[in-house]
């Protein structure tokens, strides 16, 4: 499906044609469940260009050296196939089918991302150019559906000054809600301050930046390559939160006062460590291992983080969020088109929760956070 310009034309009349189809499977699971009156917005929501599709494919059969969790990639959710078509169609179109899907699910409005690992696998002109176009497209598919769709900005941080201004523009001039970073590039991580450039122009547009898992980096990979690791089901939050871990230790957050980062994933799985965390932080910090930070890595997560629910249906994972971080600090996502959107709702909706905190986790936290109307 991703192969050629070619099979992408195919692919819009399939999608086009099969809209009605997936909006009737939709009716028929709504009508199963009782509808809430609960506003719905999602938001790491993907969405993909052609033209880094065709670039994705081009690396992937040239079989490069590098980018082992790319190219593994390149033989499961990327490749071409009748068990990933559906989500190929899905995540290039910004139109009906989408909007078709969102009606079926019971979702308002999609806060839309360029999907994992966006431009960080590209040659670093090219990289910069086609988010560039990304954003423009993303921008006009806003406009033409501004009470649907919402965006956020595909940046390159392979030329650190050149994404600073991308966000700058992308904020300003395309009306689109901070950057999403799909974790490492090239093996380098954001607390490299060859990176705070993009940090710093985050902090001073107050643009969150969404931190989305790919697959771990070269220099921890190996091990993951095996029994399908490192895929979303483990390896993914493995290398996020190490990322997440990263920008707390290394003092980011004393340089950028008002940088916001989004975890998905319930937290890639540092809510559930953060007593841990700071006890061997202290510990460190006695033996001198570490220096000390003005706050514990606990209150740093909690002033400069905020979660979404984006593919977790466990409601212990929820109950457990809810109580370490409380509901301000958690917004809902459904990660169309890689999850199901009916049961990221069905789970929300059972989420044993209060209904002030379920609709801020629903939408009032997005509607702060991105000044959406
Ligand atoms: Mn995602």
């Amino acid at each position: 499906m991703f192969s050629t310009r070619r099979n992408f034309l195919k692919a819009s009349a399939a999608a086009s044609l099969t809209a009605p189809a997936i909006a009737m499977q939709g009716c028929v699971a709504a009508s199963q469940s009782s509808p809430t009156p609960f506003k719905k917005i999602a938001i790491e929501e993907a969405f993909v260009t052609q033209d880094i599709a065709d670039e994705w494919n081009k690396i992937i059969a040239a079989g490069s050296p590098g980018e082992p969790g790319f190219r593994k990639m390149g033989e499961s959710i990327l490749a071409d196939n009748p068990g990933t078509q559906i989500i190929h169609q899905r995540l290039i179109d910004l139109g009906a089918g989408r909007i078709a899907n969102m009606d079926a699910s019971g979702i308002d409005m999609q806060l839309i991302s360029i999907t994992s690992p966006g431009v960080q696998v590209l040659e670093a002109e090219l990289a910069r150019d086609l988010a560039q176009d990304a954003n423009n497209h993303l921008s006009a598919a806003v406009k033409a559906h501004p009470d649907r769709f919402a965006g956020m900005t595909a940046i390159a941080p392979q030329l650190p000054e050149a994404a600073a201004l991308e966000l700058e523009r992308s904020v300003t001039t395309l009306g689109l809600k901070g950057a999403i970073i799909n974790s490492h590039t090239n093996g380098e991580y954001l607390d490299d301050a060859k990176y705070w450039p993009i940090f710093e122009a985050a902090n001073a547009l107050k643009a969150p930046i969404y931190l989305h898992p790919r697959s771990p980096s070269e220099g921890m990979i190996e091990p993951y390559l095996d029994y399908g690791l490192y895929f979303a089901g483990w390896g993914f939050a493995v290398e996020t939160s190490l990322h997440a871990m990263r920008l707390i230790m290394s003092g980011v957050f004393d340089q950028f006062p008002d940088l916001k980062i989004i975890l998905g994933h319930m937290g890639e799985g540092i809510p559930f460590y953060l007593q841990r965390i700071d006890n061997r932080y202290l510990l460190q910090v006695k033996i001198g291992a570490v220096r000390e930070m003005p706050r514990l890595p606990s209150e740093y997560f909690k002033d400069h983080f905020v979660i979404t629910t984006s593919g977790v249906a466990q409601q212990s994972s929820l109950q457990l969020a809810y109580e370490e971080l409380g509901a301000d600090r958690i917004l809902f996502a459904a990660d169309y088109p890689y999850e199901s959107v009916e049961e990221a709702v069905h789970f929300m909706d059972t989420a044993d929760l209060n209904v002030v905190d379920k609709h801020k986790i629903y939408h009032g936290n997005a509607e702060r956070m991105f000044d959406l109307g």
